[in-house]
Order: structure tokens, then sequence, then C-alpha cells
């Protein structure tokens, strides 16, 4: 008899997972379930070319319906696991039935983080995380419109500047006293800051937002400090929180995440945990960190699959992550967490120039922008880890990767 392999959740990880057990061996029985109707898809588009109505909704499968049918993965869509037994192996779903499961991955994801201030509930305040929320939001888009973007983190700056090329009059209310302050060092936060306000976006920051308001939709933003922000729609982007109630009701340890190993385990030696919804121990960081990134959910789900078929294959990968805003491509590799030092390398004038952030000499993340052979050499370099002169970074002629020798 087969084992039966479910998983909850059917989005990057989810569908990572069941592909690389597919491919390694796996026979029995595998069924995804998701809330969402969608057949399984891939959410960056989603700030980017799909609200611009450059792509079509197709392009955002991650696989064409053939795959799951020809690997005889099951999906079950629209439906939710509402509670899971750890002790019987039971998994309630949301349609009244039961699963049985010998293996089980969490791939639960994330939610976007709620602002709860008056007016909140008004129509046209959106979030963004699904291609619902994008369908609500695209035809308000339109030349004139007043949008107000409550947060300068990735997801509000790519919607300003998708929004200001559609003719999209924008303003970026954010909390903190730069943007992206949460990811990026203060020189690239002034960087984007100045690049958006040439492309014709207002952005406030040390902005608290503390009321929306209006007669049924919203016409306004309020701030903490009394000012009036005018506005047709609204988009908050402030932020993710792990989806693990349901892994915490069958008392898994969760904390701010799925707490899982390496080889993404549990304590459960049946159930393992990937994706958004995790936080575990990272060799390129000192402490446990819960990574909100397709290149994590794909990587960790790999480990994950690995160890639910009794194999081991611990997840040591170098992070990275991508941003598009207007015509920048922003490359991320490694985590700046605890950097002492931050070097440029090109010019910060141009649109090609790449930031060093260093710990005592070595490098130990690195925003490329523009420039490829930066984040190329850059996922080399932190590998290594060797220690770099900072006039050697500051130097764009010279081959970094000769210090890797
Ligand atoms: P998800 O893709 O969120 O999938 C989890 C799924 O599980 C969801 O569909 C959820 O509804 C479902 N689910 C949760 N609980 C249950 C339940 N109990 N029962 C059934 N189903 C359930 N990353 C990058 O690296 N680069 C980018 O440029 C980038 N841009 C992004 C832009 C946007 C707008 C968003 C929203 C995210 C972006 N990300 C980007 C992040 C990236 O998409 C996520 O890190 C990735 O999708 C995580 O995959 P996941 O499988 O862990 O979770």
């Amino acid at each position: 008899m087969h084992e039966q392999l479910a998983i909850i959740g059917a989005g990057q990880a989810a569908v990572q997972a069941a592909q690389t057990v597919r491919q390694s061996g796996f026979e029995g029985k595998i069924t995804l379930i998701g809330e969402e109707r969608f057949t399984p898809y891939q959410r960056p588009p989603l700030s980017k070319k799909y609200l611009a109505g450059a792509l079509p909704r197709e392009r955002l499968h991650l696989k064409a319906d053939a795959f799951y049918a020809s690997r005889g993965i099951d999906l079950h869509l629209g439906v939710r696991a509402e509670e899971l037994d750890a002790a019987t192996r039971r998994i309630r779903l949301s349609d009244g039935r039961t699963l049985i499961y010998d293996r089980l991955l969490l791939a639960t994801g994330s939610r976007v983080r709620r602002l709860d201030v008056p007016g909140v509930g008004l129509r046209g305040v959106h979030y963004l995380r699904s291609i619902d929320d994008v369908d609500a939001i695209a035809p308000g888009l339109h030349p004139g419109a007043r949008l107000v973007i409550v947060g300068a983190g990735y997801i509000g700056l790519e919607v300003a500047a998708v929004a200001r090329e559609l003719g999209v009059d924008v303003t970026v209310l954010e909390a903190a006293d730069r943007v992206m302050s949460r990811v990026v060092c203060a020189q690239m936060s002034d960087f984007y800051a100045k690049y958006h306000t040439a492309a014709g976006v207002r952005i406030r920051c040390n902005t608290q937002v503390a009321e929306f308001r209006g007669t049924g939709a919203v016409s306004a933003v309020a701030s903490a400090a009394g000012e009036t922000f005018d506005c047709d729609l609204v988009i908050i982007g402030i932020g993710v929180v792990p989806n693990v109630e349901i892994a915490a009701r069958a008392g898994l340890h969760c904390d701010n995440g799925i707490r899982v190993d390496t080889c993404a385990r549990t304590a459960d030696p049946r159930i393992a945990a990937a994706g958004d919804c995790t936080n575990h121990p990272h060799p390129f960081a000192a402490r446990n960190v819960r990574l909100e990134s397709v290149h994590n959910a794909v990587e960790q789900a790999k480990s994950a699959a690995a160890s639910l078929i009794g194999q081991e294959r611990p997840f040591t990968e170098v992070p990275w992550f991508w941003s598009d805003q207007y015509d920048l491509k922003l490359q991320i590799v490694g985590l700046a967490l605890e950097y002492d030092e931050v070097v440029p390398r090109g010019d910060m004038g141009g649109k090609q120039f790449a930031m060093y952030y260093l710990a005592e000499g070595r490098p130990i993340a690195i925003d490329a922008v523009n420039s490829p052979r930066d984040f190329m050499h850059g996922k080399k370099l932190l590998a290594a880890r060797p220690r770099i002169p900072a006039a050697a970074i500051a130097d764009p002629a010279m081959d970094l990767t000769r210090f890797c020798e």
C-alpha cells in the first residue's frame, strides 16, 4: 500500500514539493489543498506586469493543468484545511471531508498584515496579495486617478511605479523615516526615493495613517499629524504575517512562523513545512529567520520533499530576491542583517550600480541595480565570504571573484 502525502497550501512551495517528491520516485498519492480557487500561481507579477495589464492571467500559473494530471497530483482547490489532528493524522476540510495522511507538508504561506484604523473597510481600500486583489484594484488605475499607497516596502513601491506608468497620481505614506528601511541601507533608500520622486510620486515618510474617510467609498486618508490626502483609491502594503494557526492548534511549535530545522522538519516526524510560513535556522544568519521570497519557498520545499521521503537535504542556499520598479531591476543576494559597513560599486548617479554590505570586511549581502554581474558574482562571493578591501569593491573594473581563490 502506497503512502499518502497531503500538502496544505497550493502556492509556490507546495507545487515545488509535489514536483520534487514525484521526481524522487515517490509513488503514493499526492493531494494539494488550496483555499484559493485558481490553479496554483506565482505572486511576483501581481505587483508588476499583471497589475500593469501586461501579462495575461494564464501566464501566472506555475504549471499547466497537464502537469498535475500527468504526475498524479490531485488539486483540491477552493477548499480550506480547517483543522489538523496530528495524533490521528486527519485533516478536516471546509467542504466537510476528512483527509488522512501518512506524510504532511504545511505550505500555508503568509497573509497581508491588516491596518487597524477607522474607515479601513471603506470601498476602494485594498490590500495586494492575490489575483482577486489585483483584479479589484486594476480598473481603478486609470490616468488622473488619485492613489494613496500606505507602506513604502517592495510591494508599495512596485505598485507606485506601475501606477505612475499608467498615469495615476500617486502618494506614498510611510511610517518609518525612509523607504524600504527594513531591507536596504540608507543610501539605497535615498536612491529609490529620489527615483520615484523624479517619476512624479509624492513620498511622505514619518507619516502614520490614522483614518480613512469617505461615505461608502474612500475619499481621503488622514495622518496622525492631522494632514489629509485626497484620493480615489488606497492600497495598503505594510507587510505579511505567516499562516501558522492550523499548525499551532495542532501543537506544533510556532514563533513568527512554524519552527523547522535546516531540513524543513517540524518536531513531528511526519510533518514538514516550507515557504513563507516557516521560521528556520539559516547558514547566512546568526539567528532564525522567516524569509518571504520565491527562492526560499522553492529551495526549502526541495529540502522538505527530501525529508518527507526519508532523505536529508539541508537548505543551505545563498538567499536571493528581486524587485522591479520602472526600468530598475534590483537583485538582492544574501541577508543584510548585521552589517557594519556599506560600500557602493559603480555610479549611484546612473542606473547601474551595486551596494555591498560587509561584516568585519566580508560581504554578507549585495543589492545590485541593473547589474546582473554583481548579482551573479555576489552568489559566489557570499558562498566563500572572503575578506575584500573596500577600495577593491569600489573599483568596478576589479573582478572581485579573484578574492574567492
Ligand atoms: P504562497 O504562495 O502564499 O502560497 C500559500 C497558499 O496556501 C496560499 O494560496 C494560501 O491561500 C494557501 N493556504 C493557506 N492556509 C491554507 C489552509 N488552511 N487551507 C488551504 N490553503 C491554505 N518574492 C520574490 O522572490 N520576488 C518578488 O519579486 C516577489 N514579489 C511579490 C509580489 C507580491 C504582490 C507578493 C504578494 C509576493 C511577492 N513575493 C516575491 C513573495 C513570494 O511570492 C512569496 O514568498 C511566495 O509566494 C511564498 O510561497 P509560499 O508557497 O510559501 O506561499
